[in-house]
């Protein structure tokens, strides 16, 4: 079939993007037009021809979200582990000591990149960022999706080792990591290649801390020659920041700064940590202008670091400091609908305000923050010219009524429930809310013996020899047989 036209006629509510003042503007019972092509009307009336019509008379039309930092690899089978444990030598998190045990096999990662990918539709997103370590079906399953994927192949030259539950370590091995740095390179060049002109390849060192400053330097400098992206997790522990302080004096932005790294094509996983933190013991107040200053962007994923007690000191601040942030889930659950509720939460009570970030301008960082860290005009927008990436949110949900403000419904209560319909690229990847081109019921049933294998490893492997009842304790006794 040539490029089919599907109108949505109607819409009650429209998310349409405003080019004369660059933001997103409701409009009330509109059209909406688009092909395999792109969005090709959005307004009050579409007269052109239509292969396909949708009633909007229930329906909001929202551009789809952009998840600029996620992992398939193992998060999906941690969940249910680790929530109530941490290191409190190292601040409370749990990352260094316990998430780090937990990974999965090669027969798992299929099932984990398909839960994720699902879940990651089903609230919205159609956009994603995965820093993973590449396996056999990666590339193909990202494919397969539908979803536009940005896929960014980890590397480091350092592994963490903890020392009893008291102190971080690393082990260094530089040639290991510089293999896995060339694996890396031709993986992200394989990735831009592939004929659906959806998936592209990130570079992605995966911490400040695990890679040389030489390693940091060339993988930069390699992305920019190939007009790629860049992405690093920096100033996202305490454990992290004090260590880049002992090594160098610096906190992460003044270490890339020295660098000559920070720009416009890196986004920093995290970035908590900063000079300005209430945790850190610096007294300047200079890293978010070297992140705004450089056009650097933010990834901010609040669930995970805020079940560990932590956040970004706020949301708000980083946004009104100039800096660029866009919205990642990081781990499960892969609900970009409640990481941005939590978001909008946590930016509120860190900056003690109701005021510190308001609903539109959270829509905004998941949406065009997002595009913008990605370098990219076409997504995270409804507008003629834009590629057709586009959720239908259910406007007759429970959940969703009564309506005065479909957004504030969306996101403050009915989350992914409420996600009707998905498309990328004009083609449909979720239809009435079931994930059309993946197995997912499949690849979640396949998750618990996945999980059972992790955690068998995780005993074996803890430095410590601790049990999985000692690691992972139940959160409720389990009552005696009687
Ligand atoms: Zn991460």
């Amino acid at each position: 079939m040539a490029d089919a036209i599907t109108v949505i006629r109607k819409a009650a509510w429209v998310v349409a993007w405003d080019e004369g003042t660059s933001q997103h503007v409701y409009m009330r019972d509109a059209d909406v037009a688009f092909s395999h092509a792109g969005i090709l009307f959005v307004g009050s009336e579409y007269e052109g021809h239509a292969d396909e019509v949708i009633a909007g008379a229930s329906v909001m039309a929202m551009p789809g979200l952009v998840n600029i930092h996620c992992h398939s690899g193992d998060e999906p089978i941690a969940k249910g582990l680790f929530e109530d444990v941490g290191t409190a030598a190292l601040w409370g998190n749990a990352l260094y000591e316990y998430s780090a045990l937990i990974d999965s096999d090669p027969d798992a990662k299929a099932a984990c990149q398909t839960v994720m990918l699902g879940d990651l539709m089903r609230s919205g997103v159609t956009t994603h960022l995965d820093i993973a370590s590449p396996h056999s079906r990666w590339l193909t399953l990202a494919a397969e999706s539908g979803l536009r994927a940005y896929l960014a192949p980890g590397f480091r030259e350092a592994r963490w080792r903890m020392v009893g539950s008291y102190r971080l370590d690393f082990d260094w091995d530089t040639a290991r990591g510089r293999e896995r740095y060339a694996e890396a390179l031709a993986f992200v060049e394989q990735a831009r290649a592939h004929p659906s002109g959806r998936i592209d390849g990130v570079i992605a060192p995966s911490q400040i801390e695990t890679c040389s400053e030489e390693l940091i330097q060339e993988s930069v400098a390699q992305a920019r020659s190939r007009g790629m992206r860049v992405t690093i997790h920096a100033a996202q522990t305490m454990a992290e920041h004090e260590e880049l302080l002992r090594r160098t004096g610096e906190t992460a932005p003044a270490m890339l700064e020295r660098l000559e790294v920070l720009g416009p094509d890196l986004i920093l996983g995290h970035c908590i940590f900063l000079d300005h933190h209430s945790w850190t013991r610096q007294r300047s107040r200079d890293d978010l202008m070297r992140l705004a200053q450089s056009g650097t962007s933010v990834a901010h994923c609040p669930v995970t670091f805020a079940r560990s007690g932590m956040t970004l000191e706020s949301l708000g601040a980083y946004r009104r400091a100039g800096v660029n942030v866009g919205i990642g889930t990081d781990s499960y659950p892969f609900n970009m609908l409640e990481e941005m509720r939590e978001a909008l939460i946590c930016s509120r009570v860190t900056g003690r305000s109701v005021f510190d970030l308001d609903t539109g301008g959270l829509f905004s960082a998941a949406t065009t923050g997002g595009a913008k860290a990605l370098g990219r005009k076409d997504i995270g927008r409804l507008t003629p010219g834009a590629k057709a990436d586009l959720v239908l949110v259910d406007l007759s949900h429970p959940a969703m009524q009564p309506i005065h403000d479909p957004l504030r419904n969306l996101i403050h209560c009915a989350a992914e429930r409420a996600v009707r319909d998905v498309y990328v690229d004009g083609r449909q990847v979720m239809k009435d809310r079931r994930v059309v081109n993946l197995d997912y019921d499949g690849a979640v049933r396949e998750l618990q013996d996945a999980q059972k294998r992790a955690c068998e490893r995780a005993e074996r492997d803890d430095p410590q020899g601790r049990s999985l009842s000692t690691l992972a304790p139940f959160s409720l006794p389990l009552a005696a047989r009687g």
